[in-house]
C-alpha cells in the first residue's frame, strides 16, 4: 500500500516586533487544515536559535500540530548541537530538518571554524547520539545545488547524507518540474529510495521571486519572468497567475508520484492556502 502523502509549512522565526505579534494568526489559518507538521528554520551559526525554538514552542502550544526545527551545523560544536538536541527531545519533538547552512563566503572553507562542514556530518551526529529518536529531513537539489561542483558530485554528497541515516529529503524550491522527475529518476538508479518531497514556493511578486531563484540557483522559466514582470504593478493579477503556474506545477508533481509538498510559506498563510484550496487537499469542516 502507497504512504500516505506529506503536506508540510515552513516557517521562520519573525525577526520584527510586527512580524512576532502577526505570527500566531498565520500559525492559526494554516494549521487548521491539519498539515503533517510545521518546520521552522535556523540561522546558520546560530544566529535565529532562540527564535526558532520559541516558534517551535508557539506551533506546538497553539496548534498541538507537529513541529519539526531546522538545525544547522557549520561553523557548530559537537557539544552545542549535542545541546540543541537534548532541549528539542526534552520537549517533544521527534522530527529535525538537518542542514549544513551557510556562513559568510569568507568563512566557507575547508579550515572554517567548527566541528562540522556538511550535513552528513550532522545526520551521522544525530543517529550515533539519538539512534532512532528523530526522523531526519534533509536537503536535495533537483537542479543542483549552486556550490557543488558538478550535478554528480552534488548527487553523491547527496547518497551520503542518506547513507548517513536520512528518513526523507526536501527539496529547494524550483519551477520546473522535469528537474524533480529527472532528480527522483536518478535516485531510483542510485537505490536511494527515501521520500523526496518537493519544496514549493508561491509565487508573490516579481522581484522577490527572481531574488529567491536567483539566491538558490532554481531556473525561472523566461515565459513566466516575462510574464510577472508584466503584471508587477498589478497585484490582484501577478496573484492569480502565480497561483496558475504553482498550482499546475503542484498537480503535475503529485500525478506524477510526488510524496507530498512542503511549502515555504514565509510566514504568509494566504497564497498557501490559496494553492492547498486549488489543490482541493483536505479542507476540515
Ligand atoms: C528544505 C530546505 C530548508 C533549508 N533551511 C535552512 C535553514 O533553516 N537555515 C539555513 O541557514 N539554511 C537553510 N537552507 C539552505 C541550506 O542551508 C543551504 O542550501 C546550504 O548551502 C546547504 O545545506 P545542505 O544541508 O544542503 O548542505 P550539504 O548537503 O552539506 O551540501 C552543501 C554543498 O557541499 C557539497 N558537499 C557536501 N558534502 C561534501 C563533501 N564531503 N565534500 C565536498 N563537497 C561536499 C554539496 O554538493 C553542496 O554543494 C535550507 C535549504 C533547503 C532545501
Amino acid at each position: 500500500m502507497a504512504s500516505p502523502l506529506s503536506f508540510s509549512f515552513e516557517l521562520f522565526p519573525p525577526r520584527t516586533p510586527e512580524g512576532v505579534a502577526k505570527l500566531p494568526g498565520v500559525i492559526g489559518q494554516l494549521a487548521a487544515v491539519r498539515p503533517n507538521y510545521f518546520s521552522v528554520t535556523y540561522g546558520a551559526g546560530g544566529s535565529d536559535q532562540d527564535g526558532t525554538y520559541q516558534t517551535i514552542v508557539t506551533v506546538v502550544e497553539q496548534t498541538g500540530v507537529e513541529a519539526a526545527p531546522h538545525l544547522t551545523c557549520v561553523g557548530s560544536t559537537r557539544a552545542h548541537i549535542a545541546a540543541l538536541l537534548d532541549r528539542y527531545r526534552k520537549m517533544g519533538v521527534k522530527r529535525i530538518v538537518a542542514l549544513r547552512g551557510d556562513l559568510p563566503a569568507t568563512a566557507m572553507s575547508p579550515s572554517a571554524p567548527g566541528e562540522f562542514h556538511y550535513a552528513n556530518e550532522l545526520v551521522r551526529f544525530i543517529r550515533e547520539t539519538h539512534g532512532d529518536a528523530f526522523h531526519i529531513e534533509v536537503a536535495a537539489y533537483p537542479e543542483m545545488h549552486p556550490q557543488a561542483q558538478s550535478p554528480g558530485a552534488d548527487f553523491e554528497h547527496f547518497r551520503r547524507k542518506v547513507e548517513a541515516g536520512a528518513d526523507a529529503a526536501l527539496t529547494q524550491l524550483f519551477y520546473n518540474a522535469d528537474a524533480y522527475f529527472d532528480f527522483v529518476e536518478r535516485c531510483g538508479k542510485a537505490e536511494v529510495k527515501i521520500p523526496i518531497v518537493p519544496g514549493i514556493m508561491p509565487i508573490t511578486g516579481f522581484a522577490n521571486t527572481v531574488r529567491f531563484c536567483g539566491g538558490c540557483g532554481a531556473d525561472l522559466p523566461r515565459w513566466v519572468r516575462l510574464r510577472l514582470e508584466e503584471l508587477e504593478n498589478d497585484k490582484p493579477a501577478l496573484l492569480d497567475f502565480g497561483a496558475e503556474v504553482v498550482t499546475r506545477l503542484c498537480e503535475s508533481l503529485l500525478r506524477g508520484g510526488a510524496p507530498g509538498l512542503h511549502f515555504y510559506t514565509v510566514n504568509q498563510a494566504s497564497p498557501t492556502l490559496r494553492l492547498w484550496k486549488n489543490l482541493a487537499l483536505p479542507m476540515p469542516e
